[in-house]
């Protein structure tokens, strides 16, 4: 049953058909090879899945885009994709831990070299490219979870002038977020502000139609494509993506200042503030500030614990970007793996808290932190 063609839904239906058919072999050949529009199965694309990704394109400011079943499979696959044995790849400490795995023990498996680095050295950025022939710089901004802020253009500049592709794991800023820069490549989880509801998992790869088309027939193979009801409920999520962004950024920054006022906080940060490090940075790159800040608990890690546990609005729990606040401890924040150099980059310390801000009533979660930061003062070690 069709609608008639002068009468729509108001809302995309979900095309929840794993096939498509034709009704002769030639048309479905024609399709098959490119030679006109349709759809054939749905592992490549569908309709719900090729609205949301026309959609995310244009919010990031890119001609098309490819969805995943999850963020860490847009990293993934479009790295796989990407690489070959021999190439040589440029990451940071300050990086998502699964996309640092991949690059250190997946990739490596396959012959893909890396040099690891921190986010605020340029200038060792600068003197790999020159020593090393290099396909990828693969990088993140804000980092996660010290809010580090990266330069984008120096480092778009610099792969470009040494012929390296970049990529921009652009999760923490948003679709919305850093499309005026010459970065090759964006890959999204939707897991985050994109679907914002915390219940379904998703991501994307953004970038202009010669990059898209030639990832295109490998992620097909792949597999891991996203489900047409996940599209759905994305798609479903982005039409309150910027109301929800702007509060969770306006909530953000008045925990911030309260935090901020706070003697029990040692180290803060948050780039809307101007103490953050990367705050005129992030004034230049960024249309707003985030919803994520960090902060160390002058009482140790004991406090650290005692607040993560005592506060009520925020749970424990990863992830970030839902309309629900959540919170993590130090224990859950530290990478196991890295050496003296790499723990001092990644600037995670045992009473590092992270907080994730959501879309609760603002004077409620401030005060949620107060009375968290009282029986934290409690337990100082
Ligand atoms: C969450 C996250 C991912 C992985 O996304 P999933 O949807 O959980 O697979 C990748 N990169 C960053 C920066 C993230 O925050």
């Amino acid at each position: 049953m069709t609608v008639p063609a002068d009468n729509r839904p108001l809302v995309a239906p979900i095309y929840q058909s794993a096939k498509f058919t034709f009704d002769s072999v030639e048309e479905t050949e024609r399709q098959l090879h490119g030679d006109r529009e349709g759809f054939w199965y749905s592992r490549k694309t569908n309709p719900t899945l090729r609205q949301l990704e026309l959609t995310l394109a244009v919010l990031q400011g890119r001609e098309d885009c490819l969805l995943t079943a999850s963020g860490a499979a847009a990293v993934n696959l479009s790295m796989l994709a990407l690489c070959r044995q021999g190439d040589h790849v440029i990451f940071f400490a300050e990086m998502y831990k699964p996309t640092q795995h991949l690059i250190r023990r997946v990739l490596g498996r396959y012959g893909v070299r890396h040099t690891l680095l921190s986010i605020d050295d340029v200038d060792g950025i600068e003197r790999t490219l020159a020593n090393t022939s290099t396909r990828l710089v693969v990088f993140e901004s804000p980092s996660n979870p010290v809010l580090k802020v990266a330069d984008i253009s120096r480092i778009t500049e610099l792969a470009k002038k040494h012929g390296a592709l970049t990529m921009l794991d652009n999760t923490l800023a948003g679709v919305h977020n850093h499309g005026q820069f010459d970065v090759d490549v964006f890959v999204h989880s939707l897991t985050k502000y994109v679907s914002g509801h915390g219940d379904v998992l998703g991501g994307a790869v953004i970038a202009d139609r010669k990059i898209i088309d030639s990832l295109r027939a490998d992620m097909a193979v792949f597999g891991a494509s996203l489900d047409a009801h996940a599209a759905f409920l994305m798609q479903r999520g982005l039409k309150t993506y910027f109301l929800r962004y702007e509060r969770q950024c306006q909530s953000a920054m008045d925990v911030a200042d309260y935090l901020d006022s706070r003697p029990e906080v040692s180290s803060l940060r948050y780039p809307g503030l101007k103490s953050h490090p990367g705050h005129d940075l992030a004034c230049a790159q960024q249309k707003d500030f985030g919803s994520m800040i960090a902060l160390d608990l002058r009482g140790g890690p004991e406090a650290a614990r005692v607040f993560t546990e005592s506060l009520s609005l925020f749970s424990i729990s990863a992830s970030l970007g839902s309309t629900e606040s959540l919170v993590l401890a130090p224990q859950l924040l530290q990478p196991r793996d890295f050496d003296a150099q790499q723990l001092a980059w990644s600037e995670i310390n045992d009473s590092t808290v992270r907080l994730s801000v959501g879309v609760e009533d603002v004077q409620d979660l401030i005060a949620d932190v107060e009375q968290a930061l009282a029986a934290a003062g409690a337990h100082t070690s």
